[in-house]
């Protein structure tokens, strides 16, 4: 079950070391998926793609900008020249700010935007020619709790608007290419026990854990093991859906 053998699957923003895009890139190698490891950082990029060929997993690191067309393109280039499909496409690299609507700038808007929205946008519109020849692709991407109750500690409410406009425009794109046998959906973390959850204070950690009924952080393996179901051959009638992963914090 779940098997993800001969076929290519692209993870942006999975350089990140203690991230949740590297245990995605980790998962889908380890189901049997080639996987391009697509980030900014080109040194997390490499630790990632070591990992996963330690592991006995098949890796292509590629440095990527998801905010520039020309990037963007440079990827699915190389994606094609060296595995000649692309089944599927993680939309996982995201950015936050901790900012008020009061303390908020233009620029921070665009900023979050141009990433958590805008790049998604340009990644997904470059894997549809190819998934369309194939008439296969999965398309997943990662919204947040925060899309649909606030950010609270974490995100500014560009994060959060950022995060809901993924719902939006994935459902569109559902509808769009459903009858080419690719499937859209988003998964929707609650707070997840990465680097933020680390660095926070004692005091505002209780807080948080005191609003989850799992009275736990999500571990970044949960938020794989859906995207992998989601990724998977056996998922091909589930469309247009979010599966919310976040301990009971939003129900
Ligand atoms: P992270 O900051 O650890 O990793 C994000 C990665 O995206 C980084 O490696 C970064 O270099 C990369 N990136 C940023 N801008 C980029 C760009 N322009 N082009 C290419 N790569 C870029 O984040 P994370 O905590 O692992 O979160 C991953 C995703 O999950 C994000 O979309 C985030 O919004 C979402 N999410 C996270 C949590 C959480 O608690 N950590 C909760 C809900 C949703």
């Amino acid at each position: 079950m779940f098997e993800l053998t001969n076929q290519t699957a692209v993870v942006t923003g999975s350089g990140s070391i203690r991230g949740i895009g590297r245990t995605i890139a980790m998962t889908l190698a380890k189901q049997g998926a080639a996987v391009v490891v697509a980030d900014l950082d080109m040194n997390g990029v490499q630790d990632t793609v070591r990992a996963i060929q330690a592991a006995g997993g098949e890796a292509l690191g590629v440095e990527l900008n998801v905010t520039s067309e020309d990037s963007v393109k440079a990827m699915m280039n190389k994606v094609m020249e060296v595995y000649g499909r692309i089944d599927i496409l993680v939309n996982n690299a995201g950015i936050s700010q901790k900012v008020t609507v009061e303390e908020m700038s233009l620029a921070d808007m665009s900023r979050v935007f141009n990433v958590n929205m805008f790049g998604l946008f340009l990644c997904s519109q470059a894997v549809l020619e190819p998934m369309r020849k194939q008439k296969y692709g999965r398309i997943i991407s990662l919204s947040s709790v925060s899309a649909k109750r606030g950010g609270g500690v974490f995100g500014g409410a560009h994060y959060s608007a950022s995060k809901a406009a993924v719902l939006g425009f994935s459902k569109n794109l559902a509808r769009e290419v459903a009858s080419d046998g690719i499937t859209v959906n988003c998964v929707a973390p609650g707070l997840v026990n990465t680097d933020i959850w680390k660095s926070m204070e004692a005091s505002a950690a209780e807080a948080v854990i005191a609003g989850i009924p799992a009275g736990r952080p999500g571990e970044t393996e949960e938020i794989a093991a859906a995207i992998a179901f989601l990724a998977s051959k056996e998922a091909a009638y589930i469309t247009g859906e979010e599966i919310d992963i976040n301990g009971g914090s939003h129900m």
